[in-house]
C-alpha cells in the first residue's frame, strides 16, 4: 500500500538514523570534520558552501528512490495546493529560459520553476571564497561561451540581447596577455605511475583551437625541445615527431571517402596505435587529453573527432580541411563565475527584488537574495530543493507533484515544460510511449568533476613557467590558474603573492576497457557517487604537490579552501560515431523531444550537445510548441 506523504518524511529520517553501517558512520564523521575544516556554512547563501557540491547531498536522493520504487510516492491522495500559467521542472538555463520566453508571450503569466538544488543554474554554477577580508568568485560548471559569433542562432542571440549582454565586452574583460607577459605557457604532466617518474614539460608548442592565448604570445618552445623532455623511449619520441610531422600517409591507396569513414569507426587510440604505428607511450601521452570535451579518453573518441579537434596525425592523409566552426573564436566568453552570472543575469530579469543592478557587469558582485526567490506576491517564484517526481496531462491541464524536505506536495499549471535531465522524464511522466521514454532514455550524462582550490599564492607556477596543465594520465587531467577575467569592479589576481582560484578537473570512468560511452559514463557515475570529499581531497592534494611540488608548493601550507563541484550527471550525451546510428538526431533526439499533450520539453539535452546556446534554443522550441 502507497505510504501517505508524513511516513514518507519520517520513513527517510528513520532510515537515515537507523540504517547506518559502521562504515556510514565512518563517512558521516568524516563529513563532520570536512564541514568544520572547509569552512562548511548554512549561510543560506549557497556559493559560499565548499566541500562537496554540485550534485550535492539532499539533491538526489528522491529521485534516486523513485527509479527504485515509483510507488514509493502516494501522488493520488495528495491535494492540489497551488495553479500556475506554467511549470518548470529545472532551473537550469534551459528552464530559466523558458521562463524568459514564456513570459515575452505572455508577460502575466504565473510561473513556478522546480529545482532538486540548493542553487538555481543548473550546472551553471558560482563558488565563492572569503580570505584576508577579500571575495574570490569561481565557476562550479558551466564555463564559457563558445564561440557565440559563429555558433549562436536567433533565440541565444535575442536572449543575450535581451539581458544587454554584449560579447565584445570580454574582449577587454579577459586580459589576454597577463599569463604570457609573466613568462607562462602550457604544460603537460606526466606521473610516475605511468612514465616512471614525475615530470611537468613546459612550453606546449601545439595551438589548441579556439584557443584564449595568441600563438606568438603562448611562450611555445620548439616541438623537438618541448619533446625531448618527455620521460618516454628515444622510439616513442621520434614517433611523436613523424606524428606532428604528417609527412606519411597512413592510409595510402584509399580514397578521401573511405579514409573519413575509417576515421569515423576507429578510436583515436586504435588510430595511433594500429594505423599509425605509434606505441603504447605515445598513445598515453594523449589517452586523457578529449577528457574535458567529450568525458571520454581516447579509446572512445573516434579519430575524426581528433582530428577535428586539432590532434596530430593526420595531415598525411591528405584530406580537405573542414573548419568547424566550433573553433573559430577565442575562448574568452567568461565571467568570473562562468555561465552562472547568466543564470543570475535570468533569475535578476524574471523575480524583480531579488538583486540590485542592471548591466552584465554589475551582475558579477551583485548580492543575490535567496530569499525572495519564492515569495507569494511574485509572478514567477523559483523554488529550490525540490524534486519534481510526477507529471500527467490531465484534460486541459497539467499536474505536478514534487517533493520538498521530505514532503509530498501538488502543482497543476496549463502547461509545464520539463528542462530537467532527459534520463529522468521516463521516471517522472511515464504515461509517455515507450519509443520515446527509450529516446530519452539514451541520454546518459557524462560525470564530470569542476574543483575549486583557493590558494594563498601562485609563485610555483612562476617558478614552473606554466598558467596550464594537461596530465593525460592522471587523476585531474587538466589543472590551471583561473581565467584572468576582471568585471563590474571584481578584479582577478594580477600579483602571484595574491590568493587565487585553481581549477581542477576530473573525469571517472573506465578507460581502456574495451566499454562502450554509455557504459564508461555509468561506471564513472557510480564511482563519483561512492567517493567522500576526504577522498577527492587526498588526490587533489596529492596532484598538486606532485605538479608544483618542484616549484615550491606545499598543499598543507597553500591551500585555504577546496569546492569539489560534483556533477554526477554532467555533459549531455553526445553521439558518437564509433557506438550510434548516423541518424541519431532523427531516430533519437526528435523522438526524445517530443510534446505530449501540455508538456513540452526543452534542456541542452534535447539539442544532443552540451552547450549554452542549445539550453536557450531548445527552451525557446519547447516554449513555441506550447504557445505559438
Ligand atoms: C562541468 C561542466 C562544464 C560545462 N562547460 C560548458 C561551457 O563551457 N560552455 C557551454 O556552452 N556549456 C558547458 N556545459 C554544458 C552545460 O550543461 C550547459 O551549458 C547548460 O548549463 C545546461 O543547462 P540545462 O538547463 O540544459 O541543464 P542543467 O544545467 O543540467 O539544468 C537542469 C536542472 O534540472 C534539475 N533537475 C533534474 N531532474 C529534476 C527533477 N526531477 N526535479 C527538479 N529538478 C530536476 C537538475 O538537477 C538541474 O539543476 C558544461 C557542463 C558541465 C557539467
Amino acid at each position: 500500500m502507497p505510504i501517505t506523504r508524513r511516513d514518507f518524511l519520517n520513513g527517510v529520517a528513520l532510515t537515515v538514523a537507523a540504517g547506518l553501517t559502521p562504515a556510514a558512520q565512518a563517512e558521516a564523521q568524516s563529513r563532520r570534520r570536512d564541514a568544520w575544516l572547509w569552512g562548511h556554512t548554512r549561510t543560506g547563501y549557497p556559493p559560499a558552501l565548499t566541500g562537496l557540491r554540485g550534485h550535492h547531498r539532499g539533491s538526489f536522493e528522491v529521485m534516486h528512490a523513485l527509479v527504485r520504487d515509483r510507488d514509493l510516492f502516494a501522488v493520488d491522495d495528495t491535494p492540489i495546493e497551488e495553479r500556475y500559467d506554467l511549470v518548470v521542472v529545472g532551473g537550469g538555463l534551459s528552464g530559466l529560459a523558458a521562463a524568459w520566453f514564456y513570459r515575452r508571450v505572455m508577460p502575466r503569466a504565473r510561473i513556478l520553476i522546480l529545482d532538486n538544488h540548493d542553487d538555481f543554474g543548473g550546472h551553471a554554477k558560482r563558488n565563492e571564497f572569503r580570505i584576508d577580508g577579500r571575495r574570490i568568485i569561481g565557476y562550479g560548471g558551466s564555463q564559457s561561451f563558445q564561440s557565440p559569433g559563429s555558433l549562436y542562432g536567433p533565440a541565444a542571440r535575442d536572449l543575450l540581447a535581451d539581458l544587454e549582454v554584449d560579447v565584445k565586452r570580454f574582449e577587454t574583460a579577459f586580459d589576454r596577455t597577463l599569463y604570457p607577459s609573466l613568462g607562462l605557457s602550457r604544460g603537460v604532466f606526466f606521473p610516475r605511475e605511468v612514465f616512471g617518474r614525475d615530470a611537468l614539460v613546459a612550453g606546449e608548442p601545439a595551438r589548441r583551437n579556439a584557443d584564449e592565448t595568441a600563438r606568438k604570445l603562448s611562450n611555445a618552445r620548439p616541438l623537438h625541445e618541448f619533446v625531448a623532455d618527455f620521460p618516454i623511449s628515444d622510439e616513442g619520441k621520434k614517433q611523436l615527431l613523424a606524428l606532428h610531422a604528417g609527412e606519411r600517409d597512413p592510409l595510402p591507396g584509399k580514397s578521401v571517402e573511405e579514409k573519413r569513414a575509417v576515421l569515423k569507426r576507429t578510436s583515436y587510440r586504435d588510430y595511433l596505435i594500429k594505423i599509425c604505428g605509434c606505441g603504447e607511450e605515445v598513445a598515453n601521452c594523449f589517452q586523457g587529453r578529449t577528457l574535458g570535451f567529450f568525458g571520454l579518453g581516447i579509446d572512445a573518441v573516434p579519430a575524426s573527432e581528433a582530428r577535428d579537434l586539432g590532434y596530430p596525425g593526420f595531415d598525411g592523409l591528405g584530406l580537405p580541411r573542414d573548419g568547424n566552426p566550433a573553433w573559430s573564436e577565442p575562448y574568452i566568453y567568461h565571467f568570473p563565475d562562468g555561465n552562472a552570472s547568466l543564470a543570475r543575469l535570468l533569475v535578476r530579469g524574471l523575480v524583480p527584488g531579488v538583486a540590485h543592478g542592471d548591466t552584465m557587469d554589475d551582475v558579477v558582485q551583485a548580492h543575490l537574495a535567496y530569499s525572495r526567490l519564492d515569495r507569494r506576491r511574485n509572478d514567477v517564484r523559483i523554488r529550490l530543493n525540490s524534486t519534481c517526481i510526477d507529471v500527467r496531462n490531465a484534460g486541459d491541464v497539467v499536474q505536478l507533484a514534487y517533493v520538498r524536505r521530505g514532503r509530498l506536495f501538488r502543482v497543476q499549471a496549463r502547461h509545464a515544460v520539463l528542462a530537467c535531465f532527459h534520463m529522468a522524464i521516463p521516471h517522472i511522466m511515464p504515461e509517455l510511449p515507450e519509443r520515446q521514454r527509450a529516446a530519452l532514455s539514451k541520454n546518459v550524462k557524462t560525470p564530470i568533476v569542476y574543483t575549486n582550490v583557493l590558494v594563498r599564492h601562485w609563485w610555483p607556477w612562476i617558478a614552473q613557467k606554466v598558467h596550464t596543465i594537461s596530465a593525460p594520465m592522471s587523476f585531474h587531467h587538466h589543472v590551471s590558474l583561473d581565467f584572468p577575467v576582471a568585471m563590474g569592479g571584481y578584479e582577478h589576481a594580477r600579483d602571484p603573492a595574491q590568493p587565487i582560484c585553481l581549477h581542477l578537473a576530473h573525469v571517472p570512468g573506465a578507460p581502456g576497457q574495451g566499454l562502450d560511452a554509455r557504459t564508461q559514463f555509468r561506471v564513472g557515475q557510480h564511482q563519483l557517487m561512492t567517493m567522500t570529499f576526504r577522498q577527492f581531497e587526498e588526490r587533489i592534494r596529492d596532484d598538486l604537490d606532485r605538479m608544483l611540488g618542484p616549484g615550491g608548493f606545499r598543499s598543507a601550507a597553500d591551500i585555504a579552501g577546496i569546492t569539489v563541484n560534483r556533477w554526477t550527471h554532467g555533459y549531455s550525451y553526445v553521439a558518437n560515431t564509433l557506438y550510434d546510428p548516423e541518424d541519431y538526431e532523427e531516430s533519437v533526439l526528435k523522438v526524445a523531444r517530443q510534446k505530449a499533450g501540455r508538456v513540452a520539453i526543452a534542456n541542452t539535452d534535447s539539442g544532443g550537445d552540451a552547450w549554452v546556446h542549445f539550453a536557450i534554443e531548445q527552451a525557446d522550441r519547447a516554449v513555441r510548441e506550447l504557445v505559438g
